[in-house]
């Protein structure tokens, strides 16, 4: 059993000893797509939703999958197989294959493979997040999961600067989502959530919080908010597939939510239940 696994292309280790060719695009272009879910149970919580996007990613950047997601899902369960049991985080990438670095797509060259386990210490859900808020300068494709991250990288290195957990990312006046992380809030009983287009990354627990919503009554808009709503916003609430749903409880040093824990408390166990149940024995 190993704690921390690397694959590539069919190859196998202990992360720490695996290598990969240097003419993988990864390097020179970030050119490839991710994914990363929870490992509960033995169980990857909602797979299927990540596979969907996956190959939706695939498809804006025209890079070939030469699996079928039945065996993606196969080769992931079977990495999983060899790690210690406990919560894991299950990464994996698909690059556009290995060739001398050209920006043109190379020729009849097949996409690699790339899976990292590693195991993960799940956050209190109580805890509320410190944030800071940095203008959006990302391209204009944030619906894409692909590899090229430098301002999400940039931003949250100013909120660790900052002691924060999260950047929240504003074109304008307008909130998009975080760094890492997609944002909504609650404002008189309605959660409201900016809607999937290719400003953000249509996350798949943003998807699962406005599933619960609809199960626990919670009336929901899809559509753009501003920084002013957010600062004034009955609760802030954070989501990533590490964090599930968060309340925020300060952003630039000021304090906002705090109106609405009762009705968040219902979407999260809402939630925490579906995850609960989905990733059952
Ligand atoms: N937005 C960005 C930019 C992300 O990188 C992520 C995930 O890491 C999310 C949102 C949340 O997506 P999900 O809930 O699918 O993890």
């Amino acid at each position: 059993m190993m704690k921390e696994l690397g694959y590539y292309n069919g190859q196998w280790g202990p992360l720490e000893t695996m290598t990969v060719p240097m003419n993988d695009r990864a390097g020179y272009f970030g050119d490839g797509i991710y994914e990363a879910a929870l490992a509960h149970n033995g169980v990857i919580f909602a797979l299927d939703d990540h596979l969907r996007r996956l190959w939706r990613s695939a498809d804006k950047l025209r890079i070939e999958l030469r699996w079928t997601q039945d065996e993606m899902r196969d080769i992931l369960y079977d990495m999983l197989s060899k790690v210690e049991p406990g919560d894991t985080l299950v990464y994996w990438q698909v690059t556009r294959g290995t060739a001398l670095r050209n920006h043109a797509f190379p020729n009849g060259v097949p996409a690699n493979l790339w899976i990292t386990l590693k195991p993960i210490t799940l956050g209190d859900p109580r805890h509320r997040l410190r944030l800071i808020t940095v203008e959006d300068t990302r391209f204009l494709h944030c619906d894409i999961k692909t590899l090229n991250l430098i301002p999400n990288v940039m931003a949250a290195q100013l909120a660790a600067e900052a002691g924060c957990d999260e950047s929240v990312f504003h074109r304008g006046e307008v909130v998009t989502e975080c760094a890492h992380s997609n944002i909504s809030i609650l404002k008189d009983g309605r959660f409201i959530t900016h809607p999937t287009d290719n400003y953000i990354l249509p996350g798949i627990t943003r998807a699962r919080l406005l599933d619960a919503c609809a199960e626990v009554g919670i009336p929901t808009e899809e559509r753009t908010f501003t920084l002013a709503e957010l600062m004034d916003a009955d609760e802030v609430i954070v989501s990533s597939t590490t964090k599930g749903g968060v309340l925020a409880g300060e952003i630039d040093g000021q304090a906002v939510g705090g109106r609405a824990e009762a009705v968040f408390a219902r979407l999260q166990a809402a939630y925490t239940a579906r995850y609960e149940r989905e990733t059952a024995k």
